[in-house]
């Protein structure tokens, strides 16, 4: 009796033994990979990081006529320096161009950049897994921007704008004209007294002045209802040009200016309302060029600068397509 009672102890607690070495291993086992899968995660997130600022960065360079142009090229550059700059390697063969309309003969939009790399398991080794590959994708586009901060109280109405971009005639449009028959290109017929100025905030003549000068300082959003500013508004036209103007120093052309030159304005485009009103369809950049009229009929051209990337400042969405743009990830 004593015998086999310590027997059966001894194979109880042998048991036991076998259990827990068994059990030991299969946790180890788990806490490795979840260990390890968790780094494959976290490496995961940082490439996906990396990607999503690449193709934001990149975007800013569209959109672009198709892949042999400039500007994709360097979109395509862009988005390898920031890659680069975050310790990934990309090359073109990870990067595609997104079309409008996803239609290979329109322009570029959009660029999608996927990467794959391989991530080494350090401790799920032992259980006979050496490595993962981790593949991520990051996509984004221009889209017509709904909002602008810093717009001009000018305008061109959006039937003017596509009959020049249609007829190719872009490089001398009026923002703002004036009573003499030869400057008159805004379709103020539906409005007689209207010569392109709008009133943002407030009333008269310091505000719109202010407005030209530097900028308004809140949004105008597409959609949004404005009332016309009547009146030639001749002598605060050419102050506040003459103000904006001469802020660029740099002695820069319609052809070759920084980004941020005061000569680059950002201008409604409109469609004319019967109340005396206008409605914001989209907006279009202009080089400032000229006022002319000498601050009694003033008037002011400019020359159409397409492909404008800025930042986003729309509640809703955006407008018709006059190339001013803001940039989205697109998954
Ligand atoms: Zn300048």
């Amino acid at each position: 009796m004593r015998n086999f009672s310590d027997r059966f102890f001894r194979q109880q607690n042998g048991s036991v033994a076998v259990v827990t070495a068994l059990s030991l291993v299969i946790l180890l086992g788990f806490a490795a990979l979840v260990t390890d899968l968790g780094s494959v995660h976290n490496q995961k997130s940082k490439l996906q990081n990396a990607l999503d600022s690449a193709v934001l960065s990149a975007v800013r360079e569209l959109p672009a006529a198709n892949t042999g142009s400039v500007k994709w090229i360097e979109a395509q550059n862009q988005a390898i320096a920031y890659a680069a700059a975050n310790n990934y390697t990309i090359s073109t063969d990870d990067i595609e161009p997104l079309y409008q309309d996803n239609q290979t003969t329109n322009k570029i939009i959009g660029i999608k950049v996927t990467k794959s790399m391989g991530v080494d398991y350090t401790f799920a080794r032992v259980m006979g897994f050496d490595s993962t590959t981790v593949t991520d994708a990051a996509a984004a586009g221009v889209v017509p921007a709904g909002g602008v901060t810093g717009a001009v109280p000018l305008s061109i109405t959006s039937s003017a704008l596509s009959s020049a971009i249609a007829a190719g005639v872009t490089d001398d449009l009026m923002i703002k004209c004036s009573s003499d028959a030869d400057e008159i290109t805004i379709d103020n017929s539906t409005a007689t007294g209207w010569f392109g100025a709008l009133r943002f905030f407030g009333q008269g003549a310091n505000d719109y002045e202010a407005n030209l000068a530097n900028g308004y300082s809140g949004t105008i959003q597409v959609g949004q209802i404005l009332d016309m500013e009547s009146g030639n508004m001749s002598g605060p036209t050419l102050d506040g040009f003459t103000t904006r103007y001469n802020k660029c120093t740099d002695s820069c052309t319609a052809d070759n200016f920084t980004d941020n030159c005061p000569r680059l304005v950002y201008v409604p485009v409109v469609q004319v309302l019967p109340s005396k009103q206008v409605k914001v369809v989209s907006f279009a950049a202009f080089y400032l060029l000229a006022c002319g009229g000498n601050g009694n009929n003033s008037y002011i051209k400019a020359k159409y600068i397409p492909g404008r990337v800025i930042a986003d400042s729309a509640a809703g969405g955006g407008g018709e397509d006059f190339g001013v743009y803001t940039s989205r990830l697109l998954e």
